[in-house]
């Protein structure tokens, strides 16, 4: 089975990831794949501007977790949309240090629900968990995940308050 973990920067899929990779779980982190499709730099953003349907048609299926913030557009099995409210967010970004552009820019999209709109243009919403992680430890989120992996957690998709 192919888990797919995505969310708005600054979200947790790192953190939750290696928590989940702690427990014995196999973690892909796409970053190390999209080397070869990045197409530019995009140096005003600080970001790389990948060809995402050349990935996506060259991506091999694994049984795992598959973590970053295209994940949801690899056809994977289920999905974990991982979610905070936007003013946590920020402060996640700034103790981060990325620049005020691109918390802005980070912090709207959270609060437009975009990545969560994304994963439920390419999968039915019984294949989605969201994963509010403002007042969660990451611990926690990693044992809901797990949870939703076994069929214990029915899916959320839709509860977006
Ligand atoms: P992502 O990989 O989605 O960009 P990270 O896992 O790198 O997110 O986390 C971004 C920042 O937020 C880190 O400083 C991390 O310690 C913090 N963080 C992540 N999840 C939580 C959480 N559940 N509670 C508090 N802080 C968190
Ligand atoms: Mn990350």
């Amino acid at each position: 089975m192919m888990v797919g973990l995505t969310g708005t920067p600054g979200t947790g899929k790192s953190s939750v990831a290696a928590e989940l990779e702690r427990r014995g779980h196999r973690v892909v982190h796409l970053v190390d794949t999209v080397q070869p499709y990045i197409l530019e730099e995009d140096r005003a953003r600080q970001t790389m501007v990948v060809d995402t349907d050349r990935w996506v048609a060259g991506f091999e299926p694994v049984d795992g977790i598959i973590e970053g913030h295209l994940a949801h557009l690899i056809p994977c099995d289920l999905v974990v949309v991982l979610r905070c409210r936007p003013d946590v967010l920020r402060r996640r970004l700034e103790v981060r240090g990325y620049p005020g552009a691109k918390i802005a820019e980070n912090v709207e999209a959270e609060a437009l629900d975009l990545i969560l709109i994304e994963t439920l243009d390419e999968h039915p919403a019984e294949h989605v968990l969201e994963v509010d992680t403002t007042d969660l430890s990451i611990e926690d989120c990693a044992g809901l995940v797990e949870r939703f992996i076994s069929g214990e957690l029915p899916p959320s998709c839709g509860s977006i308050d």
